[in-house]
């Protein structure tokens, strides 16, 4: 087993900055500086238990044809519904033809017009693994996961 570069104990160790130089340190010791490595342990448990959920927003394939048909369905001319929604003729014209594919704010905007659907959302469960190596631990993190 490894030994404590502070106070020699033999202890599982972490890495820590202490006055300025990396160590590997007992956990007591951690306390003393900065941890910026849990254990391999540790670090096995956390990244398993963490699912992140992330919300996936997709703008319809055929979004096109939706918004030609309820526009038109409406009676507004693309004149009158580009006004409406405060963009150029053009873009409606791209819109319905889809050469232009719209953000989901914008999509959004002509769902509340048209009343009708376009945005999808799709939740997607993933285990985080990047974002340990980006955020050094605390010692609160440690006494959190025991
Ligand atoms: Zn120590």
């Amino acid at each position: 087993m490894a030994v404590c570069e502070l106070c020699g104990k033999e202890a599982p160790l972490i890495s820590a900055i202490v006055e300025g130089s990396q160590m590997d340190v007992c956990m007591p010791c951690g306390k003393f500086g900065k941890v910026v490595r849990k254990p391999t342990q540790a670090a096995h448990a956390r990244k398993a238990s963490i699912p992140i959920k992330e919300i996936i927003e997709t703008v319809t394939a055929d979004y096109a044809a939706k918004v030609r048909q309820a526009r038109e369905k409406s009676g507004m001319t693309q004149a009158d519904f580009a006004k409406a929604l405060n963009e150029k003729e053009s873009v409606i014209q791209k819109l319905e033809t889809g050469t232009f594919h719209p953000p989901i704010s914008m999509a959004r905007k002509l769902e509340k017009m048209l009343k009708i659907t376009l945005v999808h959302i799709e939740e997607e469960e993933k285990v985080e693994s990047e974002k340990k190596a980006s955020s050094p631990l605390t010692i609160g993190d440690l006494i959190n996961l025991k």
